[in-house]
């Protein structure tokens, strides 16, 4: 499988619809009061981690992606429609970028993480909404807002279970071949990988990922360019596959080829050296002797290194080592990645990230003239644009109220059951353990 792993897309957000200006005309009325609904906000665009999602590939051909407008406001108070937000499903380890910046916006990690990367325009507000006691007639109403637009750089950042890293020729992409569905390209030539190959290990209790990791170069470290893209892949692999070449003359030699590429990772992330690493010696059919095989795992034995030897040719050793990773997946799977390398999404999209900056906020409580006020920017900003008259805005809002333990909060304010609750503009009851949708408006 050809592993893509940069992209450039294009996002454009809803625009809000307008409010609407208008008064009631009824038969027998001869000045009705103003009726204009509100405009219904703008689709934002969001980006949402599948694990499922192994490339950026298909990005190469959609490079567009809008969410719906807002539906503007009608008379008799009818408020337009909200627009559908686009979402767009990346790739878990996948990094985005402002295109014109360059600056880091988010970081998508987790199975269904999301980060609104273009937000929808606000609707405007119909005359309806501005009409007082004091001014009974008002005569405007808003225009929606443009949604936000922009050029985003997608890069994936490979979060694969296990990593082969290894000198070029020794053998990666043809061991990824003969123990995953991988096909890559195999050839006797150096950097013949120039982007890494991601195969898949399948057994009845689960599902591997490997990558062939490109060539590591002496001294990548150091490489500004190319040595350190081809690094960066590492940082999020939890086993380090080291693939060395027996056939080498002596077996000091092997022990060496083994040591350049272990070093040269743990100069790039020191956290590289605490993760659960097996060397694996191909080509153990061009091996010079017997004893030379021996003296090669007694070497590693010295050193603690486990290590196995294989043929990506004749397939020796590789039902062991299938079986070896799969266990050592299995065990070390959980392993969080090296939180060195993992940027802060939060500071780095604070202001133009508003979704995911403030999903970091603690919610607060306090009490106000109907009941509680719940203080929150992400739920109340949320909050308005959830049409509740949908079941799954139902289902999605109590989930967020979930998420962020709103509830637990109300009680330890004192907040007791049928309470009024108001978050943003819109009033809830406080029924613990209940699914909650708005009171009726008034
Ligand atoms: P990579 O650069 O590490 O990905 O290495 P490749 O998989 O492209 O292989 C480099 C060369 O080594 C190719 O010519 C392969 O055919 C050869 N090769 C790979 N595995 C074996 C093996 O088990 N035995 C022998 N004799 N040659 C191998
Ligand atoms: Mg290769």
């Amino acid at each position: 499988m050809r592993f893509l792993d940069q992209a450039t897309i294009k996002v454009k957000a809803g625009r809000g619809g307008n409010g609407c200006l208008s008064f009631r005309r009824e038969k027998y009325v001869p000045k009705g009061g103003p009726d204009g609904g509100n405009g219904g906000h703008g689709g934002s665009v969001i980006l949402q981690g599948n694990r499922g999602l192994l490339t950026l590939a298909d990005f190469s051909h959609a490079t567009l992606f809008s969410a719906e407008h807002g539906g503007n406001g009608r008379g008799k108070k009818q408020h337009g429609k909200q627009g559908e937000d686009a979402v767009i499903e990346v790739p878990c380890g996948t990094s985005v970028y402002d295109k014109e910046s360059g600056s880091l916006l988010a970081d998508i990690v987790e199975h269904h993480e999301q980060v609104c990367v273009a937000l929808g325009g606000r609707g405007g507000r119909g005359n309806a909404h501005f009409a007082n006691s004091i001014r009974k007639t008002p005569r405007f109403s808003e225009k929606g807002e443009p949604g936000q637009e922009r050029g985003l750089q997608l890069e994936l950042h490979l979060i694969a279970d296990i990593g082969l890293l290894g000198v070029p020729n020794v053998g990666k992409s043809s061991l990824l071949a003969a123990i995953s569905n991988a096909h890559p390209k195999i050839g006797s030539y150096p950097f013949t990988t120039l982007t890494p190959n991601l195969g898949v290990l399948e057994t009845e209790e689960r599902r591997v990922t490997v990558a062939d990791l490109p060539g590591l170069v002496e001294k990548a470290h150091d490489d500004v360019g190319l040595g350190l893209r081809f690094l960066r892949h590492i940082s999020r692999t939890k086993i380090l596959l080291y693939v060395v070449d027996i056939s080498l003359p002596t077996p000091e030699e092997v022990v060496e080829q083994w040591r350049t590429v272990q070093q040269e990772c743990h100069t790039y992330d020191s956290a590289l050296g605490n993760r659960p690493s097996v060397v694996v010696a191909n080509k153990f059919d061009a091996a010079p002797s017997a004893t030379h095989v021996q003296k090669v795992l007694d070497a590693f034995d010295g050193l603690e290194q486990p290590a196995l030897t294989v043929s990506a040719w004749t397939g020796y050793g590789l039902a062991d080592l299938s079986e070896a990773l799969v266990s050592l997946a299995a065990q070390y799977t959980q392993t969080p990645a090296s939180p060195g390398h993992r940027p802060d999404a939060t500071k780095a999209g604070a202001g133009t990230l508003r979704h995911h900056a403030h999903e970091a906020e603690a919610v607060s409580i306090e009490p106000c003239p109907e009941g509680y006020r719940v203080r929150h920017h992400y739920l109340e900003r949320i909050v308005q644009r959830y049409d509740f008259e949908q079941d799954e805005a139902v289902f999605r809002f109590n989930k967020l109220l979930k998420k962020h333990k709103v509830e637990e909060k109300l009680r330890e304010n004192g907040a007791v059951p049928g309470e009024t609750i108001m978050i943003g503009d819109v009033s809830f009851a406080f029924q613990p353990e209940g699914s909650y949708t708005p009171d009726a408006k008034g």
